[in-house]
């Protein structure tokens, strides 16, 4: 039996109808940028996230890159976050010629540790503007003592969503929580575009009136600009496939959730981590990923029995090509454990409880074998 590691044609087959007739929609009238799907589609994220605006850009690292920008953030800023992430994360930060600075993670969550983050601000030795707290896998941060770090020290606060969507904070939905947040519908995402997309998420309108304007060439009128932006909005044919999906969003996150609760009873008793879903959170199982010390041996074993496992993600970013020269005295060490033993299981709403029971026996089998 092959077990994917995610299934987007299976996903298309379910709503192929709504999806072809929401693209031809936009076909027949060529507004391919921006426009009325991309309006209709910020507003409906805006309420399923319960926040007060939305701004549509054109991927999950620009919204991220726009929303620190529009927070004021820039060269020399020291901008607080993990390093158990996707590369995107740190980008972003480093685009803007702000500098990442990388604190550990907790050793269950997986997300930022708020005690790391007081102890380096303790410590100091950096122009510390923001924290960009990343809800791992689909777990929120533990956002309370962030926020609150962030008030006494004068910081902003940006999530980084990107695996978040419809994920809770003791019943707050990820998006409305810091200054402003960020999510990514690359197609693999819980919410997921057929192409390049993100969107920027907050309260305050003015920043994100800023945001608006940055994503268009800093554009207030067709042929006036205030300010020097970027060219990266949102298209009308994300937007529309995006419009459909979002309806579907909570059932497939439910199920989701049933997936990962079946997987973790099936794996009882195996000696394996399983993950963890933190008292204040509403997980969304973006990713389902177990510890053991055997990783990469059981990687190959599951490859061999049609099964695609992962890994997110096997280097740290602080340890990445592009980053290391700059982080030789940055220790990370749950970071660069989680790097060594996490195991990426395949997770996506339209597996089936015969898949799930066949990952879950040839996991069980290896360890038996
Ligand atoms: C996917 C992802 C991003 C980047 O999103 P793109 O749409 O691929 O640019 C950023 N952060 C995290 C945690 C992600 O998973």
């Amino acid at each position: 039996m092959q077990v994917p590691l995610v299934d987007l044609r299976a996903q298309y087959s379910c709503i192929k109808q709504e999806i072809d007739a929401a693209i031809q929609r936009v076909l027949s009238h060529t507004g391919f940028i921006l426009g009325r799907e991309v309006e209709e589609f910020e507003k409906a994220f805006a309420f399923y996230v319960d926040a007060a605006a939305a701004v549509g850009v054109a991927s999950g690292t620009s919204a991220i890159r726009l929303a620190l920008q529009a927070l004021g953030i820039g060269e020399g800023d020291a901008v607080i976050t993990s390093a158990h992430t996707f590369i995107a994360t740190a980008e972003a930060i480093s685009q803007l010629r702000a500098v990442p600075v990388f604190v550990d993670v907790h050793p269950r969550t997986y997300t930022i540790d708020p005690n790391r983050i007081e102890e380096l601000l303790k410590r100091g030795g950096y122009r510390f503007r923001a924290i960009l707290p990343v809800h791992i896998y689909g777990q929120p941060a533990d956002m309370d003592p962030i926020i609150d770090l962030a008030r006494r020290h004068d910081l902003r606060v940006i999530e980084d969503a990107a695996q978040a969507h419809g994920a809770e904070y003791k019943q707050r939905r990820c998006g409305n929580i810091g200054d402003l947040a960020c999510f990514s519908f690359y197609p693999g995402k819980n919410l997921g575009a057929y192409g390049d997309a993100g969107i920027v998420t907050g309260n305050d309108r003015d920043t994100l009136q800023k945001v608006r304007r940055l994503r268009d060439h800093g554009r207030v009128d067709k042929y006036r600009h205030e300010e020097i932006g970027w060219a990266e909005r949102m298209d009308a044919l994300q937007a529309a496939v995006l419009g459909v999906k979002l309806k579907y969003l909570e059932g497939w996150n439910e199920a989701r959730r049933k997936h990962a609760r079946m997987v973790t009873d099936l794996l009882g008793g195996c000696d394996v981590v399983v993950p963890f879903e933190a008292p204040y959170a509403r997980h969304v199982y973006h990713l389902y990923a177990i510890q053991t010390d055997r990783r990469d041996k059981i990687l190959s074993y599951l490859v061999g029995k049609g099964i695609q496992a992962g890994i997110h993600y096997p280097i740290p970013v602080h340890r990445q090509p592009a980053y290391f020269l700059c982080y030789s005295n940055t220790k990370l060490p749950i970071t660069e454990r989680l790097a060594d033993r996490l195991l990426s299981l395949p997770m996506y709403p339209e597996l089936t409880e015969v898949q799930i029971s066949h990952v879950a026996e040839c996991v069980r089998s290896f360890f038996n074998g």
